[in-house]
């Protein structure tokens, strides 16, 4: 067996158009995986296949708003329709909206539960007969560092992360038994879109993350690649339920 192989697999990522998403497709992609990248804007997916095509495999590009329930069961028919099969699952998508709590509406609070929690939950729930028709599959969610740590800006944010983990723990041992491993990735700091509105929006965020990350610098969608490839190969067959940690040694350090 070859311990990181993923070739005839099939693997979709929520968010996969960019950023964090692309790196970990990418990761997968380069060893040997189909991938299917999901988000809204169809302008950046075109920059991620480019990059997904690179690597010599099949890629596309479904469109779908990952809070509308409809949308995420179609998501997933959509891949299989496209590919013939779904292996693998990366729920990645994610929004922050970054206010004191008092600050923050009803709808504001839905807004990021519903894209970086409940979307999780109805996407793997789509994916399960699927994966467990094949007697295989692998799920792995986008945690955060506020999976473990609060900030004052981050109520709706930590809450869905910290829910990440709970909700891999939960299928992890509920899909043991069908052969699905279902774990958790936290990045660090790592430079995208979303955090270049942090830093415009949270005065010496740049600096603080660069001194207290034991590695000294941001991490970068690349360095998420390589989790990707473990969690979704047969390397990580007996691993389920973990949540790791791809941070630079930002939540070891004092
Ligand atoms: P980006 O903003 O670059 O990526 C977020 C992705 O989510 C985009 O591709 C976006 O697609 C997609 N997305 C957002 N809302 C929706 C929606 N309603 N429906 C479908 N797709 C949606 O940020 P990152 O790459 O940084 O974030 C990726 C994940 O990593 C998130 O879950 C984030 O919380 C997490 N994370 C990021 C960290 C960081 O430091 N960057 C640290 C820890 C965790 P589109 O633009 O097409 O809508």
């Amino acid at each position: 067996m070859k311990l990181f192989d993923l070739t005839g697999k099939v693997a979709l990522v929520t968010g996969g158009n960019g950023g964090i998403g692309l790196g970990l497709a990418e990761g997968m992609a380069s060893c040997g995986a189909t991938i299917a990248i999901s988000g809204r804007n169809a302008e950046k997916a075109r920059a991620a296949l480019a990059r997904l095509r690179a690597h010599g495999v099949k890629s596309a590009f479904l469109s779908a708003d990952v809070t509308k329930r409809s949308e995420c069961q179609a998501l997933v028919a959509a891949t299989e329709a496209e590919f013939g099969r779904l292996d693998i699952l990366v729920n990645n998508a994610g929004t922050a909206i970054r206010k004191m709590p008092q600050d923050y509406t009803e709808a504001e609070w839905h807004e990021v539960l519903d894209t970086n929690l409940t979307s999780a939950f109805l996407l793997s729930q789509a994916v399960y007969p699927a994966m467990k028709r094949a007697g295989a599959g692998k799920i792995i969610n986008i945690g955060s560092m506020m999976s473990m740590f609060g900030a004052p800006y981050a109520a709706p944010y930590g809450s869905s992360k910290g829910g990440i983990v709970q909700l891999t723990r939960a299928l992890a041992t509920a899909w043991a038994n069908d052969k699905i491993q279902v774990n958790a990735v936290l990045p660090g700091w790592i430079d995208t879109d979303l955090t270049k509105r942090a830093r415009q929006q949270v005065p010496g965020l740049h600096e603080r993350v660069e001194d207290r990350t034991p590695a000294g610098r941001w991490g970068t969608p690349h360095d998420m690649a390589g989790v990707a490839a473990f969690l979704a190969s047969p390397a990580s067959d007996f691993v389920t339920g973990a949540a790791i940690p791809v941070d630079g040694g930002y939540s070891v350090g004092m």
